[in-house]
């Protein structure tokens, strides 16, 4: 039985274990993280809508339903030259076909970033968002900033959508108190036009809500960095809050830019279509990179998501299998490139999608809200095996 090895258990390692277990491989899945962090829904930490726990798959409850390998470590090495990876433990595995790669992206590194707390960086930091808003709550005053960073390397890895998300639910949060009226809420970023890759209809849309809340805007001035009173601009001003919530754009993971894994300018892995990566004379590898961590090619306004991390484990074990049974009926990812989120606000929701035919957002009052709620419940129970999976969520 061929031996695959699965590096990170987020959406791409996970959804590419169930795939390969089901075709019976000999599957191992190695993460640093006991669990599954649904990062989708982990937007309603902060609020207290969700727990923590609720965001949380245990990974040994779907290796039991799936029947994979796990190993909980850290893989400090990958060294394509001699099929081999390290793990923190010391221990090395070089006895496997194929390696799977999926460990996401690692984080643009700002200075006085430790000043700042993000929504989408390690999961402990929701609970530590939290913690500032209560705090903030029991004083019954003061002045919340969110916003995110770019990366003029790779504009894939830019991510906005969460912090749109979380300050809608703070402005609800603070409204349902009777507090909202003592806080002032900003949103910032860099670029003029932050939300327009989905779409000039979103960026209307968006702009009537921050008007509608009483959302302060604070658009297109670069960050040079953050101190306690809050977030430097390059023109010497200062965004003052008590609380700051910042997104940095994503980049290459540590150790993908310490391995000799081909990489594209700003660190992700360069594969081809296929999620395979190419010898330099474009001959196919052993290795697949997947989810974050790989360079996503393609439109512009391309954007590094969940359901386009699970498209590419679902074709690499397809890929896999045809390889091995000699055919090269290969499915690639780009034709499955679009931008697609509920994108919630507390109390109702907004459906987003782009592709490059179509670009459109509608409002769903509450149902939105209710739909998303809903799929948090779908992805644990569907990829637990419990229900089915609906193609393309
Ligand atoms: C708050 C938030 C909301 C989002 N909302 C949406 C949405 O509505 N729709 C959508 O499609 N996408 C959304 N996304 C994007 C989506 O979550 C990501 O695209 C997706 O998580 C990528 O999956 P991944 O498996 O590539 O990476 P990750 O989910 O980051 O998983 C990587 C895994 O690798 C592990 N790992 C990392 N380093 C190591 C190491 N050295 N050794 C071992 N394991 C390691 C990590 O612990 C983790 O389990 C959202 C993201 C965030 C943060």
């Amino acid at each position: 039985m061929k031996k695959v090895v699965i590096l990170g258990g987020g959406f791409a390692g996970v959804d590419a274990a169930i795939h390969l277990q089901k075709m019976k491989y000999d599957v191992t899945l190695i993460s640093d993280r006991e669990y599954f962090y649904i990062y989708p829904t982990s937007i309603w930490v902060p609020t207290h809508e969700s727990e923590f726990s609720d965001v949380c798959l245990d990974l040994k409850e779907l290796q039991k339903a799936h029947g994979f390998n796990l190993i909980i470590d850290s893989v400090s090495k990958i060294s394509a030259k001699e099929n081999s990876i390290t793990l923190e433990s010391g221990s090395v595995i070089n006895d496997y076909d194929y390696l799977i790669v999926a460990m996401g992206a690692s984080k643009m590194k700002l200075k006085g970033v430790e000043h700042t707390l993000s929504i989408c960086g390690a999961p402990e930091q929701s609970l530590a968002i939290r913690d500032k808003l209560d705090e903030l709550v029991a004083k019954g005053s003061g002045k919340i900033a969110m916003g995110f960073g770019g990366n003029p390397k790779d504009t894939s890895a830019v991510r906005g959508g969460p912090g749109f998300e979380l300050l809608f639910n703070v402005h609800n949060m603070l409204k349902k108190k009777g507090i909202r009226d003592n806080f002032e809420l900003t949103f910032f970023a860099p670029m003029p036009e932050p939300g327009k890759r989905m779409g000039s209809q979103a960026l209307k849309m968006m702009d009537v809500m921050f008007n509608k809340l009483g959302i302060k805007k604070h658009f297109g001035k670069k960050i040079t960095g953050f101190s306690e009173k809050g977030t430097n601009f390059e023109d010497g001003s200062t965004l003052e809050a008590d609380f700051t919530m910042f997104i940095p754009a994503g980049n290459g993971h540590k150790v993908i830019q310490e391995s000799d894994l081909p990489t594209n300018e700003a660190g992700f892995v360069k594969t081809n279509n296929h999620s395979c990566v190419e010898n330099e004379d474009g001959t196919l590898t052993n290795i697949y990179a997947i989810g974050d961590i790989a360079a996503l090619e393609g439109y512009d306004w391309r954007a590094k998501q969940g359901h386009i991390a699970e498209v590419m484990a679902k074709n690499v074990a397809h890929n896999i299998k045809e390889r091995e049974n000699g055919r090269r009926k290969f499915k690639g990812y780009h034709e499955h490139l679009n931008i697609l989120c509920v994108m919630d606000s507390g109390n109702g929701a907004a459906f987003v999608y782009r592709d490059e035919k179509r670009a459109f957002m509608f409002p769903l009052p509450v149902v939105g809200h209710l739909l998303k709620k809903s799929w948090g419940k779908y992805c644990r129970y569907s990829k637990l095996g419990k229900i089915p999976r609906i193609p393309g969520m």
